[in-house]
């Protein structure tokens, strides 16, 4: 079973879709993105009230994890995002390794 989402042949996860537009539903009220991702789109940032949620992504374009930040750095962390995704990524892959 997969995703219901036009152009997403991702895992079904629950309601209908995989965990990434699910995750979308409950988290923006709606879908944000129907075309699959690469490795080079940006991450997703998303704000809900006075937190800003930071998807993050595996190569495959599968959502791997979300960083919780309040949404008074959104500004910051935007212009310095890359650095802090990567470093994001490499302290989640490294906890991933320690499972
Ligand atoms: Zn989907």
């Amino acid at each position: 079973m997969f995703c219901s989402v036009d152009n997403c042949d991702s895992k079904h996860y629950a309601n209908g879709y995989c965990q990434r537009h699910y995750q979308q539903i409950k988290i923006h009220g709606k879908i944000i993105t129907l075309v699959k991702r690469t490795p080079y789109d940006p991450n997703e940032f998303i704000i809900d009230k006075n937190i800003c949620w930071i998807i993050l992504y595996n190569a495959r374009g599968e959502e791997i994890a979300k960083a919780k930040i309040d949404v008074k750095y959104y500004d910051q962390i935007k212009l310095q995002y890359l650095k802090i995704i990567q470093d994001l990524e490499r302290v989640y892959f490294k906890l991933k390794r320690e499972d």
